[in-house]
């Protein structure tokens, strides 16, 4: 029998407090250390933005010569610029200072696919690589604004290979090397760029990935590239186009000449990142260089409390955003070490995160709620056999996560001794919008709380468009100004980009979510507004459904769908994936929808509830509701775009299974 830790009502309702224990560090103390302190600080970055952020500035950032103008711009035009006239460069901020500072402290910890085979990167080492690196690019011809495509496996190479770009102000576009040719072809394409960056092969839970077979697939189709760099992640045979192709070592062992870093201007473009593609097409966002550079260092600051000596693990892949804010750049910037996963959670079992933690001795972990969940589903064994005694901080992004799963995270993983930050934000933002301040911060489980620093949360009702002032409010989630880190357009497109975001609702910037504020202020996000249900006359967001459908003891995971309905509008339609090793029968249908009516009521009640193996995911492991919406309306023939879709295999059977359960 699995064992898997159940919280109890009080658990799931509870306010934990935040606290400062023995696992903290002797002598030193948080950056936010009580509530008030973030208070004060938060009033000031609203009511005298220009000063906070020039505060924040000086102390996290080196600009090469300063900026004469602090932000400017509006989000109803979308010409937002920050720090305009400085001269800077990330690599220099990440890699340089440090190596100058502390250049024997480690950078990067490799956690290999296999386990025990673990390297180690030094600050000053990381230097060396990232300028020979950047001298290879500048011998391809290379220079300044030209763009390079990124398509690596979880190696040091692929951070090495960003930090590089950075130095001559060269544009990267990360792929994430799970995306076929076709997308991948696409992506450098659509970017216009000349070089491609990769690897011989990857390595992903024990299985070879043929990465560099896949990029030549893609390269038949994309004519403007010039020079592709291979790396030998494993050394096996693979094609190698003469004069087109360059092995990693060979071009970097041949630079022998310090490669400084190009002083590129504050708004120069410093990389182009596609969306997870949870709602449609994905859509290419622009960063530009400085305002996204303090975002990702003051936000990894504070909300994991992170300081030099820390060992930060972020286990999302660097093709995503969180993995180029918070696997890269931010804890580079903060001179602290920072874990490159290249595993599975589940290889060789499912102990794998939790013994490198235990390895490396991890201080904060980072990670999404599917993987959490499918942890907790594996059974709590397999986390208690390790010693995380290391860990103050542990945060979850991508999706709202359920309390339950909240609560096992930091019972289970945490041992109840250390902060849970649930981090709100997306891939246009850059970096955190809604998080807690670990060591300031009364969380609630399954709540983002509040706001970070410079962000105006406003709560619009989705139809008329009016802002909704009370305290407790329910409504599509907008920011109502300008942040440093914001994306500042998409690829190509500035008419979408206006129109997705800055015109939706006038003067606001639209993040496509739904979310309530409760009676003390805390944000709660429910899910796409797209995927809110409504059952007549009642408007219930998917992600309050699914949380109290995972309360039950046998659910492991659940989506939510509406199907609409003729006579209360729509319907519920319960997707579940039950706890490893249980079976579907009757009496655990009934306790499901039981357990619904006790926690919501009887207007919750799933009409169809419908027990998966899968639930379709995106390639960075979200529910992709809107696959379920239309299998469940009989329309299977207009998915959509499938590519960002990680198993399209398992359509099929979730097909025939709606079509036997309607
Ligand atoms: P696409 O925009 O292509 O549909 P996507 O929105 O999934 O894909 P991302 O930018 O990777 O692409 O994800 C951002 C979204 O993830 C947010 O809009 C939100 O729906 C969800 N999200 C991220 N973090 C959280 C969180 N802590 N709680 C709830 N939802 C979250
Ligand atoms: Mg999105």
């Amino acid at each position: 029998m699995v064992v898997v830790f159940e919280a109890t009502h009080e658990q799931l309702t509870a306010k934990y407090p935040a606290e400062v224990n023995e696992r903290y560090p002797k002598g030193r103390k948080p950056w936010i250390s009580s509530i008030e302190q973030y208070k004060t600080m938060y009033d000031q970055s609203i009511n005298d933005p220009d000063t906070f952020w020039k505060e924040r500035a000086d102390e996290l950032v080196e600009f090469f010569s300063p900026y004469h103008t602090v932000s400017s711009g509006t989000i109803d035009k979308g010409d937002i610029r920050w720090f305009d006239g400085g001269k800077i460069n990330v690599s220099y901020n990440c890699v340089d200072r440090w190596a100058k500072k502390t250049p024997d402290a480690v950078a990067i910890i490799f956690e290999a696919d296999e386990p025990g085979q673990a390297k180690y990167i030094t600050y000053k080492e990381l230097l060396d690589m990232v300028s020979k690196a950047a001298g290879t690019l500048r011998s391809f011809g290379l220079k300044k604004g030209d763009t390079v495509a990124i398509y690596m496996p979880m190696v040091p190479e692929a951070a090495v290979s960003m930090l590089a770009c950075s130095r001559l102000g060269l544009v990267h576009n990360v792929v994430f090397a799970g995306f076929s040719a076709n997308s991948l072809a696409e992506r450098v394409n659509d970017s216009k760029a000349t070089v491609v960056i990769t690897a011989d092969q990857g390595l992903r839970g024990g299985k070879v990935i043929q990465t560099k077979a896949i990029v030549d697939e893609a390269l038949k189709s994309c004519p403007g590239v010039k020079n592709v760099l291979v790396f030998k992640r494993t050394g096996a045979q693979v094609n190698f186009q003469e004069g087109r192709d360059v092995w990693w070592d060979d071009a970097l062992n041949q630079q022998t000449e310090f490669v400084e870093p190009v002083h590129v201007e504050s708004e120069d473009p410093l990389f182009i990142l596609y969306t997870s593609g949870s709602t449609g097409k994905p859509k290419g966002l622009v960063h530009t260089t400085a305002g996204y550079l303090l975002g990702a260092a003051m936000t990894s600051r504070y909300t994991f409390d992170l300081a030099q000596g820390d060992v930060f693990c972020c286990s999302a892949d660097v093709g995503w955003i969180t993995g180029h804010t918070y696997g890269v750049y931010g804890p580079l910037s903060l001179g602290v070490t920072t874990v490159i996963f290249e595993s599975l959670p589940s290889y060789p079992d499912a102990s794998r995160f939790w013994q490198t933690v235990d390895t490396h001795k991890i201080t904060q972990f980072y990670t999404a709620p599917t993987a959490i969940r499918a942890l907790r589903r594996l059974g709590d064994q397999f986390v208690t056999s390790n010693d995380l005694s290391t860990l103050r901080v542990i945060g979850s992004v991508g999706e709202p996560i359920n309390p339950e799963a909240w609560c096992w995270y930091r019972t289970v993983v945490g041992k109840d001794s250390v902060s849970v930050v649930d981090t709100y934000w997306q891939t246009e933002n850059g970096s955190h919008l809604l998080t807690p301040m670990p060591f300031a911060t009364t969380t609630k489980p399954g709540s983002a709380t509040f706001p970070m620093f410079g962000i105006v949360p406003a709560i619009l009702d989705a139809n008329s468009g009016e802002e909704l002032t009370s305290t407790t409010a329910k409504g599509v989630l907008c920011i109502k100004r300008p942040w440093p880190s914001i994306a500042r357009t998409i690829l190509g497109d500035h008419q979408r980009y206006l129109a997705t975001y800055m015109h939706a609702y006038k003067g606001y910037y639209f993040t496509g979510d739904g979310v309530l504020r409760d009676e003390e202020g805390y944000y709660w996000i429910g899910g796409r507004v797209d995927d809110v249900i409504n059952v007549s006359g009642h408007r219930m967001s998917t992600a309050e459904i699914e949380s109290a459908i995972i309360e039950n003891e046998a659910v492991a995971e659940s989506a939510v769908v509406g199907v609409s309905d003729d006579i209360t509008g729509q319907t519920i339609c319960a997707f579940v994936l039950l706890q490893s090793g249980l079976k579907e029968s009757d009496e655990i249908k009934k306790s499901i929808i039981a357990t619904v009516r006790a926690e919501i009521g009887p207007i919750a009640t799933p009409k169809y509830l419908i027990i998966l193996d899968d639930l379709p995911k995106t390639r960075s492991g979200k529910i992709i509701r809107r696959v379920l919406r239309k299998v469940a309306a009989g329309e299977e023939d207009q998915l959509g775009d499938l590519s960002t879709m990680s198993d399209p295999s398992i359509l099929a059977g979730i097909v025939s299974k709606v079509h036997s359960a309607f």
